[in-house]
């Protein structure tokens, strides 16, 4: 029996932040003028990269079935699913991480990584 294939269907973009509610006003704007509208996957996961094997997983997930080109990874100032280890330093070094292990397992993916104060204010970090 012949089975039908389902179109393919595209989204540029794959971001992960926090599930902090402090945060969702600045990053929903943010998200829809960098992307577009209608043009990204979402997860939200308490402290982003912190847990990087479920960050992994979605990566995947949203390249088979979505092709994306771009993960975007947000951490962010004050984040308590980091608790005490939540500095600056090591947000900065879990993002490097997390791009460069990404980066390892996906040439063709742009990953970019950002660190959101609790100002609004998104930082790349480089
Ligand atoms: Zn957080």
């Amino acid at each position: 029996m012949a089975r039908l294939s389902k179109p393919v269907i595209h989204c540029d973009a794959l971001v992960v932040h926090c599930m902090d509610y402090r945060l969702q006003k600045f990053l929903q704007p943010w998200i829809t003028v960098r992307f577009g509208y209608d043009n990204f996957d979402i997860i939200s996961l308490a402290g982003s990269v912190h847990d990087y094997e479920m960050v992994l997983k979605y990566v995947q997930l949203a390249v088979q079935i979505h092709a994306i080109q771009t993960v975007c990874l947000i951490n962010h100032e004050d984040c308590r699913a980091y608790g005490r280890e939540g500095t600056y330093q090591r947000h900065k070094h879990d993002l490097t991480d997390a791009r460069n292990k990404i980066k390892a397992l996906f040439p063709d993916l742009a990953v970019e990584t950002f660190y959101l104060h609790l100002d609004g204010t998104f930082e790349l970090i480089l």
